[in-house]
This record gives C-alpha cells, sequence and structure tokens, in this order.
C-alpha cells in the first residue's frame, strides 16, 4: 500500500490526513509536540470561532490578495461544508450575534477529541516528539526523536507546518530555512492579527492596561468599523484591532507609523454632543462633568486626555471633536510571537493547483504556511481546513497515478 507522511498535526495536517484516510491510504501523522492541534486548542481558550456565515462573496473577499488563489479551495469546502462536517464529529455549532459560527461549548478540545478518535479508528498513526528536520541527501525524510535521528520515507509527503505566530504551541517556522535551500520561495512571515505599541503616559499605563474599549468605531483609511479592544501596557489589542492589522501593519512599514480614528460615542451626533458638553459644568471638575453629560469616564476618558492637553480640554468644541475622532499613532506591530497568526509563508506560484510543489513532485503543502492572510472571525481555520483537504485530495491523486 502506498504511504504518505504528513508533517504537522493541526487543523491543516488532521484535514488532510482524513482525505486520504478515507481513500484507503496509510497516513504517518509526524509532529515535534508531544501531542496534536496546540494551536487549536490555544485558539479554544478565546471561543474557536471556526467559520462565518456572512454571504459567501463577502466571506471569500476577507483574504484580501489571495481571494482568488484560495477561492477553488474554499469553492470545495465552503463555510457551510465547514459546519456539516463539525456536526458530522457529533458537535454542535451555532451562529453568534456577528454571524460568526462556533461549535457549542465554543471549547476546541471535544471537538479535537472527537476528531482524533475518528482518524485513529481510521487507521491514522500517529508519531509525536519527532521534529522533521528537512531530508538527506537520497530525499528520506529526517526526523529528531528523544531516542536520536531517524529517517524515513514515503510515497507522498505533505507538510502543514502552521505560521510563526506562538512558537511554543509547535509552529516555529523552522521549515523555512529547510525549503529555501529546495529553491522553494517564502514571503518573510510578518506578524498579522496583531497588537500595535503606542507610546502611553505612565498614568496610562499603570492604572488602564488591561481596559476593554466597548462600543466604539475604529476609522482608518476608508475602512471604519464598531467593535472592542484592550490597552495594553504598550498600545492596544482585540478583535477590532486586529480586523485592521493587516492595513495597519503595512501603512507602518510604508510610514513608519499609521493613526486611527476612534469614535468614542458612536451613536450620538457631533451636535448631540458639543450641545451636551456646553452645557454649565458649576462647580464640578471636567471629569465629573464629562462623566455627567456623556457618560464617559475611566479609560475611555482617559484616553481623551492622553490626546488632549492643556487648554483644549476646556473648549467643548475641541473635546467633542476628539470624542469622535480621537487620534492614536500606532508605532510597531507587536512581535510575530505575540501575534494570532501570521502573513507571509510560502509563495503561491511554487505550488500547481493541487498543492503540491512544482520542484519537488509529490510534496504537498497545506495551512497557514501559505502566503495568504486574513482578519479572525473563522476565515483562518476555514482556509487551513479547506487547504488541508486540497492538498489530501492532490496526495491521492498522485498516489493513484502512481499506482496506475
Ligand atoms: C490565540 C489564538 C487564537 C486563535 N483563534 C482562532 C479562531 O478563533 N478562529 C480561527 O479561524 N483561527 C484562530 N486562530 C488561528 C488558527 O489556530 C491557526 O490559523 C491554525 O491552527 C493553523 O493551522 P495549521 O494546521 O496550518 O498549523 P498549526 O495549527 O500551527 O499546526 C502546525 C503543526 O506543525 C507542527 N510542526 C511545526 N514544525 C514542525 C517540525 N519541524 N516538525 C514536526 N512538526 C512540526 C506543530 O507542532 C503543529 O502541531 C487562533 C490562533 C491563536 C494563536
Amino acid at each position: 500500500m502506498k504511504k504518505t507522511i504528513i508533517i504537522g498535526a493541526g487543523p491543516a495536517g488532521l484535514m488532510a490526513a482524513e482525505v486520504l484516510l478515507s481513500g484507503g491510504m496509510q497516513v504517518d501523522i509526524y509532529d515535534a509536540m508531544p501531542s496534536a492541534g496546540r494551536k487549536f486548542l490555544l485558539a479554544g481558550k478565546s471561543g474557536l470561532n471556526i467559520t462565518h456565515s456572512e454571504p459567501y462573496e463577502k466571506f471569500i473577499s476577507r483574504y484580501g490578495e489571495a481571494a482568488e488563489w484560495l477561492k477553488p479551495y474554499l469553492d470545495d469546502f465552503p463555510p457551510s461544508a465547514l459546519r456539516a462536517w463539525t456536526e458530522e464529529l457529533g458537535i454542535k455549532t451555532f451562529v453568534g450575534s456577528s454571524g460568526k459560527i462556533f461549535p457549542a461549548g465554543m471549547n476546541a478540545v471535544p471537538m479535537l477529541q472527537e476528531w482524533l478518535e475518528r482518524l485513529n479508528e481510521q487507521g491514522a498513526k500517529f508519531h509525536f516528539r519527532h521534529r522533521w528536520l528537512g531530508w538527506n541527501e537520497k530525499n528520506a525524510l529526517h526526523f529528531e526523536t528523544a531516542e536520536g535521528e531517524i529517517l524515513t520515507e514515503a510515497d507522498a509527503v505533505i507538510l502543514a507546518l502552521g505560521g510563526g505566530s506562538r512558537p511554543k504551541t509547535g509552529s516555529n517556522a523552522a521549515w523555512i530555512p529547510i525549503l529555501e535551500e529546495r529553491g522553494i520561495s517564502v514571503a518573510p512571515l510578518k506578524a498579522s492579527n496583531c497588537g500595535f505599541d503606542i507610546q502611553w503616559s505612565e498614568h496610562l499605563k499603570t492604572r488602564f492596561a488591561g481596559s476593554p474599549i466597548k462600543s466604539v468605531s475604529l476609522s482608518f483609511g476608508a475602512q471604519k468599523k464598531r467593535g472592542e479592544f484592550v490597552l495594553t501596557e504598550n498600545g492596544i489589542e482585540g478583535s477590532l484591532i486586529y480586523t485592521f492589522s493587516a492595513a495597519l501593519r503595512d501603512e507602518i512599514e510604508k510610514s513608519g507609523s499609521a493613526i486611527i480614528q476612534l469614535d468614542l460615542m458612536p451613536d450620538w451626533s457631533s451636535e448631540r454632543l458639543l450641545k451636551a458638553l456646553s452645557k454649565e459644568s458649576g462647580s464640578r471638575s471636567l471629569s465629573n462633568h464629562l462623566k455627567k453629560q456623556t457618560g464617559l469616564a475611566g479609560a475611555k476618558a482617559n484616553l481623551i486626555w492622553e490626546v488632549l492637553s492643556g487648554n483644549a480640554r476646556n473648549d467643548e468644541r475641541e473635546l467633542a471633536k476628539t470624542i469622535k475622532a480621537l487620534p492614536l499613532t500606532l508605532l510597531t506591530p507587536r512581535p510575530l510571537d505575540e501575534a494570532i497568526s501570521s502573513a507571509g509563508g510560502i509563495k503561491l506560484d511554487d505550488l500547481d493547483q493541487a498543492l503540491m510543489f512544482k520542484k519537488m513532485p509529490g510534496v504537498f503543502c497545506a495551512g497557514e504556511m501559505l502566503d495568504w492572510e486574513a482578519p479572525t472571525g473563522g476565515y483562518l481555520l476555514t482556509a487551513c481546513f479547506a487547504t488541508g483537504k486540497a492538498a489530501g485530495r492532490g496526495a491521492f491523486a498522485w498516489l493513484q497515478r502512481r499506482n496506475s
């Protein structure tokens, strides 16, 4: 029987394994870590948003420049199919208020357990604590294990080694030099869905780091979105920031910084705000006046004091203007280690339609190690599952061709 080796037991690698096992192939899955799906489990800690229910064309557009390239794979395993597949595993799914789709319980543990059980029943052989080091001169796969280094061979290989964020989960991008040595082009990995550094005052840092900023609108360029984020010691992070992170990162690369504008009171018109702020404050302090007239206090109010100083604070027009368009200068993206995901990766031109390396017949690739990026919202996992499925199908067809 033809044998496939999959390296990387994350969502992409496991999905590729499922396709091959369903076709009756022998599949050996190797991973450097002691167990499977560590990043998937980490994703579960913040809710595990597996996909999104928005109209499909809009869904596809979230992949930006890579949308056209990814479309055939997503067409083949769209959000509806991913949802049905999850339910088939025995895990109910639901659509959250924002249209995001989650497994019941918003927990990755039962989903991964069910999936691994099914793969084991189908005959998958797992080899944990096997760190892939590359190929030897005879093209055998080279692994480091606790018992020493081993060499092994397969009829097809699928690499699903992940991106470069959160390296403690196992995805440390050590594959980059290995593949570059084989002539594969890799776009440099960059932080995606990441926080950004802002030069806060000591006061804001010590008093408000960790505070959520809810129900605000963020504008950058032509884009405007409502949501929430968190103040950190170094700057800002959270879902609203991640939505803009690719554009912000690119702007910082181009211009050295990026300025966003926050509307702290998106439900109030500027006129209503000015009218409220123009009311007599009596003996009240400015902070108390602001709180009484607008409800703004705590972290939100202190954001205003970060950007407005001296006399401008007592000018209700300036105050109203700042509340509706509070400028924040972002200096640098947080490091890749801390990001949710990475941009960059194996350049798509190096792969054929079946996700096989043009320069390495029989070697396929899937998941976050490919050169695409997407915001949070379930888009990352959907594309990992979809490309995992495509690489599994590609390897299956390749093995069948070699059989005949
Ligand atoms: C905090 C957090 C929250 C997230 N939340 C969501 C979410 O809600 N929704 C969403 O869509 N996405 C989310 N993501 C992103 C999502 O988890 C990843 O995009 C996805 O796991 C990538 O899948 P993958 O199979 O390509 O790679 P990974 O899941 O990274 O798996 C790669 C595997 O390869 C193994 N490996 C790497 N190098 C080697 C080597 N040399 N030898 C052997 N094995 C190796 C690793 O140990 C790992 O098991 C989140 C990520 C993080 C960090």
